[in-house]
């Protein structure tokens, strides 16, 4: 399997460091509030790697965290914790606020069939871990204590920026407009690890240290949540591209000053989702969110659906009108899987296997969704059984997870439940058949036919005796449990 590495700046083949086991962090959320679907698309995305890699024989370790304190406005190491933000905005406590918003985060993950990692860690059950990290990097000579805060010193670094060749000046954080510079540091660059003294003297979460009271930094949460749980060498590690600098960048000095030794090979970075006018954020326009997609009607796998039709290193563009064509696009591929017909073998697994051919190539193709989405109409169009082919989608399908079988039976059913022309159809609306109540239906139908309309009525009461409210529909009749 090839990959795009970052760190690379171009695409690697795959090779774990162990044979055969992955080990795959990704940075979690900051659960100020509800993640919007930009958040998701690198979601969705880091879960189609895991699921590609789980496909292609791998055994995955991953780990995620849940950022709920050292989050700053700024990643610049300025302005107030976004944690407290969002406690003062819903006058509730920082606890409060992460635990509602990481249930929430959860629970459109699931609706989006984002699966959970094996470890989710929040930061703030982590903290011996980031002194023991910090002591070491300043015993190393890595780090200073300045104004009470310790910082990285990243004039130690032969090389510190990893993912660009930026001129250093276009990087620097902290220095830019309307953002007031921290006087402590040595170099722009250099960020904090932990802190104690903040302009927020209202800092809600803070613990005893070597350097006294406070809180870590952001960046060194993912570097001891990933290495506390994956060990010293990391296969692969995810995120959205805005984390490349300086969030990565950072995690990378500090992780290998403290270990000596290179720590990640792999660095997965997924486009940003925007908007018209834009990259999406939290702040800005509507806030776009799985709810808001469920009450304007969408399937939220119809979102999911739509992020798949792209590259994960291509921006993509989000409108409604987007979103209606791919809702189309998943419906219409629904329909055709389910004109399939089960019953047509034998559903043989080698000759699925060798369906899967343009599946797997795109896959392995730098995690190429779009194509491997047209490989599915690849195999609607083969010349095989249709079980064999309902059996290849499924197998895709472990990956794509846009449940494609469970909605063309669905859509089955439905067929199978709609009147044919020239029938008359009994639909029984919770699908439950009843066949009692089936026979005074046909036998209303008759009464009917020959105008015997007194005898349909008192047939219509037996119904409703039974439970069932009577609804005449074209082509048949609907009972509805009372
Ligand atoms: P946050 O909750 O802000 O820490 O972000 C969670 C994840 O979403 C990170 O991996 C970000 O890089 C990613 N992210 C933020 N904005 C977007 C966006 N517009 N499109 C795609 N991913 C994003
Ligand atoms: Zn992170």
């Amino acid at each position: 399997m090839y990959l795009y590495n970052s760190a690379a700046r171009k695409k690697q083949e795959f090779i774990p460091n162990t044979p055969g086991v992955v080990k795959m962090y990704t940075c979690g959320p900051t659960v100020y509030h509800f993640a919007h679907i930009g958040n998701l698309r690198s979601y969705i995305m880091e879960d189609v790697l895991e699921k590609y890699l789980r496909f292609a024989g791998y055994e995955v370790r991953r780990a995620m965290n849940i950022t709920d304190v050292g989050h700053l406005s700024s990643d610049g190491d300025t302005g107030e914790d976004k944690m407290l933000k969002g406690a003062r905005r819903e006058h509730k406590t920082v606890m409060e606020i992460a635990k509602f918003y990481t249930d929430a985060f959860f629970a459109d993950c699931s609706q989006l069939n984002i699966r959970r990692p094996d470890k989710v860690q929040p930061a703030t059950s982590c903290i011996d871990k980031y002194i023991e990290v910090i002591s070491r990097l300043l015993e190393k000579g890595y780090a200073y204590e300045a104004g009470g805060n310790v910082y990285f010193d990243t004039s130690q670094l032969k090389r510190y920026y990893v993912f660009n060749d930026f001129r250093k000046d276009d990087l620097a954080v902290g220095v830019r407009e309307g953002v007031e510079a921290d006087d402590n540091k040595r170099h722009k660059n250099d960020f904090v690890l932990w802190f104690t003294k903040s302009k927020f003297e209202d800092q809600a979460l803070k613990w005893d240290s070597p350097w006294g009271v406070g809180y870590p930094g952001w960046h060194i949460e993912c570097s001891c949540i990933s290495m506390q749980n994956l060990g010293e060498y990391l296969d692969i590690h995810c995120g959205g591209v805005d984390n490349a600098f300086p969030h990565h960048t950072n995690e990378i000095a500090q992780s290998e000053a403290y270990l000596g030794h290179k720590w990640c090979n792999f660095w997965f970075h997924v486009q940003h989702l925007n908007t018209a006018d834009g990259k999406m954020s939290k702040s800005k326009g509507e806030f776009l969110t799985v709810s808001l997609l469920k009450e304007r009607g969408y399937d939220p796998l119809a979102y999911r659906f739509f992020c798949l039709q792209s590259h994960y290193r291509k921006a993509l563009v989000f409108t409604w009108e987007n979103l209606d064509n791919a809702a189309v696009a998943y419906n219409k591929l629904i329909a055709r899987i389910a004109a399939l017909d089960p019953e047509k073998g034998p559903a043989d697994e080698d000759a699925a296997q060798a369906l899967l051919a343009s599946f797997r190539a795109a896959m392995d193709n730098d995690l190429n969704t779009g194509n491997a989405v047209t490989a599915l109409y690849d195999i609607l169009k083969a010349e095989a059984p249709d079980a064999v082919k309902l059996r290849a989608i499924d197998l895709a399908d472990s990956v794509l997870s846009l449940d494609l079988l469970k909605k063309a039976a669905a859509q089955r059913e439905r067929n199978a439940r709609a009147p044919k022309a020239g029938q008359f159809a009994v639909i029984f609306e919770d699908g439950v058949e009843d066949q009692a109540a089936r026979d005074l239906m046909e036998q209303r139908q008759a009464a009917k036919k020959a105008r015997n309309f007194a005898e349909a009525d008192r047939l219509r009461d037996e119904a409703a005796a039974l439970g069932y409210t009577v609804m005449d529909v074209p082509g048949g009749v609907k009972l509805t449990r009372k």
